[in-house]
């Protein structure tokens, strides 16, 4: 069995799930019930550490750290938005790394979004994420950690989780479905995953393999265009799959899930919050079981693109709704804090300003 490595080279515990685990804790020559007890001090409690594990014995704890990786991600900073509760925390990998995470307090219960990768490669053109490439894929102890830590470091439950942060969930595939595996455990923290959203930004291929996973997760695609002119300006992946068969493996994911698909829709003034623009996009998602969520683009510094002004966005809202499709305009939240995709890390990696 191949199992996958830590930032050293050792086997990642915390990517491990049960059975797994169970292996290799009796190839230490240690009972099956210890992997338990492990698991659900890692899954259930949350520790940091094997320090506090009180009911494992200092033997395993040494041959553990002889034979695993521990993740633990270190919180480097936490931002508090004035706004609303929305806090953004930094956090150092065990390779120096940073990511970002946030956590959303909803009247329904708390949501935290993660990052799948360091960076991304897809390229977005309103994205602060990518603005310097992909680093690596993130490990699912590393995503599921960024859960455990908030979780901790807040002491709130925390109800759903969107996969939404820096990084193309898709691209980071088998990891991205280990970690599902992982929280949605019932030997683990056992979220529904009902609760659990994938964002992506359309790897044709990889939704219809997700299609098949026989999962529950909700999907949320990236749309940002009525047509695939004007995606293709804003997002280089429609360059490889065009906007028809992007909704087609939406429609299979519908299909084969029953879950309500969601549609991402960044309004950038001028370039595809038209009135057209709205009159296409009706089209082009008229009849699916779907719902749109505008968000005015958060501007970067980067780049030259500005939000849609209010009054326009909701006269987009309006038009769409006249043509009975659900959309939200979602609040945009921690923008005070740097909430987009990205720009906390990428503020963290440039020098000071002088
Ligand atoms: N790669 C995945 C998930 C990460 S991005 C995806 O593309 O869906 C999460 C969402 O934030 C995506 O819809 C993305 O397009 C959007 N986003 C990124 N930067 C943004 C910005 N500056 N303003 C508004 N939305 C942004």
């Amino acid at each position: 069995m191949s199992y996958i490595k830590g930032i050293s080279g050792k086997i990642d515990i915390k990517s491990l799930d049960l059975e797994e685990l169970g292996s290799k804790i009796r190839e230490l020559g240690e009972p099956a019930f210890r992997a338990k007890q492990l698991y659900e001090w890692m899954h259930v409690k949350m520790a940091r550490n094997y320090d506090e594990m009180t009911n494992i014995s200092k033997a395993l704890k040494e041959k553990c750290r002889e034979h695993f990786d521990f993740t633990a991600l270190e919180s480097v900073t936490v931002q508090e938005s004035k706004l609303d509760d929305t806090k953004k925390f930094l956090f150092a990998l065990a390779d120096g790394n940073m990511i970002e995470s946030v956590f959303m307090k909803y009247k329904f219960g708390n949501s935290v979004c993660i990052s799948s990768q360091v960076g991304c490669r897809m390229g977005c053109k309103f994205c602060a994420s990518t603005l310097d490439g992909v680093e690596r894929n993130l490990l699912p102890s590393e995503m599921l950690d960024q859960i455990y830590s908030i979780a901790r470091i807040t002491g709130e439950k925390i109800s759903r989780v969107v996969v939404m942060g820096s990084g193309e969930p898709l691209d980071n595939y088998d990891n991205l479905l280990k970690f599902i595996k992982l929280l949605t455990d019932e030997n683990g923290i056992n979220m529904s995953q009902r609760n659990l959203t994938v964002s992506t930004c359309g790897i044709v291929p990889n939704i219809l393999r997700l299609s098949e996973e026989k999962l529950s997760i909700n999907l949320a695609l990236s749309l940002h265009a009525s047509n695939n002119d004007k995606r293709k300006e804003l997002m280089p992946i429609a360059n490889q799959y065009e906007i028809h068969q992007v909704l087609d493996a939406c429609k299979t994911y519908f299909d084969r899930t029953g879950r309500q698909l969601t549609f991402e829709y960044s309004l950038v003034g001028g370039v595809n919050d038209t009135d057209e623009d709205a009159a296409q996009l009706s089209e082009l998602l008229g009849g699916l079981n779907c719902v749109v969520n505008l968000i005015p683009v958060n501007p970067i510094k980067e780049r030259s693109f500005q939000p849609t002004d209010r009054e326009q966005a909701l006269r987009f809202k309006n038009k769409l709704e006249k043509n009975h499709i659900n959309v939200t305009i979602r609040r945009e939240m921690g923008r005070d804090i740097d909430g987009a995709c990205g720009q906390l890390r990428r503020r963290h990696l440039e020098p000071v300003e002088k």
